[in-house]
């Protein structure tokens, strides 16, 4: 539209409709880019609805109509309304994109308000220069010459033709990082439970062990006779078994622990820099929080055997889950819905401690047509 306006502009027989022509596409090319960038941000809030582009456009082009038809010699007149025009234009274009909350991670987008900022100087200055006629002579009447005026349009139709590929080139490489982030999340995250799955727990529980200084309490637990609420209410019952034994465990834990699904009904929490005592306690309140939640929740109630033992620094997080194991497997012998502490080495553990988790006697289960 730039090119076509100037190209018009500079036929040497141009009649007053080219002229007019002419200054209808240099009027309305930051308004066709405005139009642009709006379906290109099409979620974006911008501070003024579409319907204010046209009236910003409507205003200069009805001035520009009414004076060519008042006085079609009248080039003074209808210059400065072309100027004021194109100079409101390029400033409210401007100023709609410097507030799209898009232009704080685009560089693209701050460089084309630049360029719109830039492009309305001259308009601007030429339209001071109609209005208060300066000596053409004067440095004003230079800057403001016809033959820079064209060469600045056309260095914009470049200048903007080269920020919309970058925008878009933006555009490119943020949904490539965005995508790439979706599969880093599908690959880690199980997606039943929204915690870490088996590898990626082993990749986080491996760095903690490797970095700690302190003994880390590692809480190996599986949820009581789950095949029941399979067989009896179902498997999206179980399912939603799972999802709340996830998400009761994540609440009961702090910050810094790491809690992954190992598979099916089992859990494992990583509680870095805590005493056997402070993780017993933590099993209690993982059990307990778990157990309301269930009969709240109109499931059948949920009870859990949790194996608890003490990493040492430097240990493997592989001999770490067998003395685990051996601990939940107590736990589910001694009777389940308990707490079992094994210490010692990870082929014969000591179990030197077992805690019932006093969840006993359970509430009636909720009947399922009262739900
Ligand atoms: P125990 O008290 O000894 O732990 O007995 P259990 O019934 O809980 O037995 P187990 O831990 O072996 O049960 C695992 C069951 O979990 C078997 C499998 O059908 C079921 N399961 C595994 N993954 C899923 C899942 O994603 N959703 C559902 N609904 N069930 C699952
Ligand atoms: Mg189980």
């Amino acid at each position: 539209v730039i090119v076509a306006g100037v190209g018009v502009r500079a036929l040497d027989d141009a009649g007053a409709l080219s002229r007019f022509a002419s200054g209808l596409m240099l009027v309305s090319w930051p308004v066709l880019l405005l139009t642009g960038v709006r379906r290109f941000f099409p979620r974006s809030r911008f501070i003024a609805p579409a319907s204010v582009d046209l009236a910003v456009l409507g205003v200069p082009l009805s001035a520009l109509i009414v004076a060519t038809l008042w006085d079609p010699q009248a080039e003074g007149v209808r210059v400065s309304l072309l100027q004021a025009g194109a100079g409101l234009s390029l400033v409210y274009t401007a100023f709609l994109l410097w507030h799209l909350p898009e232009r704080r991670r685009s560089p693209a987008l701050r460089a084309l308000v630049l360029l719109l900022v830039l492009s309305a100087l001259p308009r601007l200055a030429r339209l001071a220069h109609g209005v208060v006629n300066l000596d053409a002579q004067g440095a004003l009447a230079l800057m403001t010459g016809r033959d820079w005026l064209v060469i600045s349009l056309l260095l914009s139709a470049v200048l903007v033709m080269l920020l919309c590929v970058a925008l878009n080139h933006e555009r490119a490489v943020q949904e490539l990082s965005d995508s790439h982030d979706r599969l880093r999340v599908l690959a880690d995250i199980d997606m039943l439970t929204a915690v870490p799955n088996r590898r990626h727990f082993q990749d986080l529980a491996e760095r903690m062990l490797a970095q700690a200084r302190e003994p880390v309490a590692v809480l190996l637990f599986d949820i009581d006779h789950f095949k029941q609420i399979n067989d009896q209410h179902g498997h999206a019952a179980g399912d939603r078994a799972l999802r709340l034994v996830a998400r009761h465990a994540r609440d009961a834990l702090r910050a810094h622990d790491v809690l992954g699904r190992l598979g099916g009904d089992e859990f494992v929490a990583m509680m870095p820099a805590t005493s056997v005592k402070a993780a017993m306690a933590g099993a209690r309140r993982i059990a307990l929080r778990v157990h309301t939640a269930s009969v709240e929740d109109g499931l059948a109630p949920i009870g859990l055997s949790l194996g608890v033992v003490s990493a040492q620094p430097g240990e493997s997080l592989s001999q770490v889950l067998v003395r685990a194991d051996a601990a939940l497997y107590e736990a589910k012998r001694q009777g389940r819905r308990r707490a079992v502490l094994a210490v010692g080495e990870s082929e014969r553990p000591v179990f030197a401690a077992s805690e019932p988790l006093g969840l006993d006697p359970l509430p009636a289960p909720v009947p399922s047509a009262a739900r």
